[in-house]
C-alpha cells in the first residue's frame, strides 16, 4: 500500500503519518495474525484490552502523566468533550462541597465560546471571565495579559475554569497556562487540547482535566481522550443524582459519566477499537521519533519558517493574530489585495499544497501544521508563499 506523500494543510481531519496508516490498513484486515481485523473483535477481548492498555501506557510515557491523573477514552469528538465536561465537572464541585459554583470560561475564540454556550444550554452555572474580543477591536486574535483579568478570579469560587489551549479556527494559542490559575490550588483548570495535544511539552499536574478530540494531532475522528485528576473522579462519584436534581444541575448520560467509563476501563460501551489502535500507532510513531521534545522542536521550526515568510512579505500578507499568541498549529492569514484568494488556492493546488482555505467564519487562509506535517511540506509552502507574493505584489 503506497501513496505519494501529501502536503495537506487541512484543519481536521488532518493528515496522518503514512507509515501509521499503512500499519493500520494491515491491522484492519488481520490483526496480530488472529485472522480477524482489529475492528471486528469484541471490545472486551484480550486483544482489545491490550490496545487500550498500550494506548494509555504510551500516552502516559509521552506526556509524563503523573499518578494523580487517570487517562480514558470515549466515543465522540471535541464537542462531546466540552459538553460532557460541563455536567461532570459541575457534579464534581457538588461532590466536593455540597454546593454549586459557576464555571469560569476564558473565551479566546469560537471553540471556547461554544464550550461556554454549551454549559449554559445544559443549565450548568457558568460565566465568562473574559472574552478576548473585548480587548482587540471586537475580534478574536489576542489573549489579554492576566494583569487585566486576574482580579476576576482572585478569591472567587469556580466549579472549574475552562480554556481552549489552541483555537483552531482563529489561530490563537495560549503560550502557557496563566499563573493566576496555576498558583491557586482551589482552581481546577479544564483545557481543550484538541488541536495542540502532543505538539509541545506541558505539565499535566497543572490541569484538573484535559480533553482532546483525535482527528488533528493524534488520529482519526470518532474518539476523544481525557486526562483527569483522580480526586475529581471521586468527587463526581460522590454527587448523587438526587442532589444534582435538587440543585437544578443536569445528570450526565451514563456513556459520558466519567467515573463509570473509568471503572470499566474505557469500555463501558463499545469503544471504537480500530480508532484507538490508530491513536496508539501515532503515539508509538512519536515515541520512536524522540517523543514530545523532538516533535516540539520540529513544530517550532515549522512555525518559525512559515510566520517568517508571511512577516517578510507583510505588505502582501496580513496575520490577524498578535505575535505573543500566534498558534504553532494553525497559521491564519489573509491577502491584503482583494480578488486574489481563488488564484492563491488554485496555484497552491497546482503545487500539490492542499487544505489551505480559511474557516468559513473567518475567510482567508489557514495552514494547519500539525505534528504529521513534515518540515519539507512546510518548506514547500514557504517557497510558494514567497513566490506568490513576488508575482502578485
Ligand atoms: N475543540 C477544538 C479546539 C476544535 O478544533 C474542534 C474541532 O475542530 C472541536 C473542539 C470540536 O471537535 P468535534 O468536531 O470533534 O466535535
Amino acid at each position: 500500500l503506497e501513496r505519494e506523500e501529501p502536503h495537506h494543510f487541512g484543519a481536521g481531519p488532518a493528515q496522518l503519518p503514512t507509515s501509521v496508516l499503512q500499519q493500520a490498513a494491515k491491522d484492519l484486515l488481520n490483526f496480530n495474525n488472529i485472522g480477524l481485523g482489529i475492528g471486528e473483535i469484541s471490545h472486551r477481548s484480550k486483544d482489545a484490552k491490550k490496545v487500550i492498555e498500550d494506548a494509555k501506557k504510551h500516552l502516559t510515557e509521552l506526556m509524563e502523566i503523573p499518578d494523580t491523573h487517570e487517562v480514558f477514552f470515549l466515543q465522540g469528538g471535541g464537542t462531546t468533550g466540552f459538553s460532557s465536561t460541563a455536567s461532570n465537572l459541575a457534579a464534581a464541585y457538588v461532590g466536593k462541597t455540597g454546593e454549586i459554583a459557576p464555571a469560569g470560561y476564558l473565551v479566546t475564540g469560537s471553540w471556547s465560546q461554544k464550550s461556554f454556550e454549551e454549559a449554559k444550554r445544559l443549565h450548568v452555572p457558568a460565566e465568562v471571565i473574559f472574552n478576548s474580543k473585548d480587548y482587540y477591536n471586537g475580534k478574536y486574535g489576542s489573549i489579554p495579559d492576566e494583569s487585566q483579568w486576574a482580579d476576576k478570579v482572585k478569591g472567587k469560587k469556580f466549579s472549574y475554569v475552562y480554556l481552549c489551549e489552541n483555537e483552531t479556527v482563529h489561530g490563537v494559542e495560549w503560550p502557557k497556562l496563566p499563573e493566576c490559575l496555576t498558583s491557586d490550588p482551589s482552581i481546577e483548570v479544564v483545557a481543550d487540547l484538541s488541536s495542540d495535544i502532543l505538539s509541545r511539552k506541558i505539565d499535566v499536574s497543572q490541569y484538573g482535566m484535559i480533553l482532546a478530540g483525535a482527528q488533528k494531532n493524534i488520529g482519526l475522528a470518532g474518539l476523544t481522550l481525557y486526562i483527569i485528576k483522580k480526586t475529581i473522579l471521586e468527587e463526581i462519584s460522590k454527587a448523587s443524582e438526587d442532589e444534582l436534581h435538587k440543585l437544578g444541575l443536569p445528570i450526565t448520560p451514563i456513556a459520558f459519566h466519567y467515573p463509570t467509563v473509568v471503572k470499566n476501563d474505557s469500555a463501558y460501551n463499545t469503544i471504537p477499537i480500530f480508532t484507538l489502535h490508530v491513536m496508539d500507532l501515532v503515539f508509538q510513531h512519536l515515541l520512536k521519533k524522540g517523543g514530545v521534545p523532538a516533535q516540539q522542536a520540529e513544530n517550532e521550526e515549522k512555525a518559525r519558517l512559515l510566520y517568517g515568510a508571511l512577516d517578510q512579505y507583510s505588505d502582501f500578507y496580513n496575520i490577524p493574530v498578535e505575535k505573543s499568541c500566534r498558534s504553532k498549529m494553525n497559521v491564519v492569514f489573509t491577502l491584503k489585495k482583494e480578488g486574489l484568494d481563488d488564484k492563491f488556492l488554485k496555484e497552491a493546488g497546482e503545487h500539490k499544497l492542499t487544505g489551505l482555505k480559511g474557516h468559513r467564519s473567518v475567510g482567508g487562509f489557514r495552514a494547519s501544521i500539525y505534528n504529521a506535517l513534515s518540515l519539507e511540506s512546510v518548506q514547500k509552502l514557504v517557497e510558494f508563499v514567497k513566490e506568490f507574493a513576488e508575482n502578485n505584489a
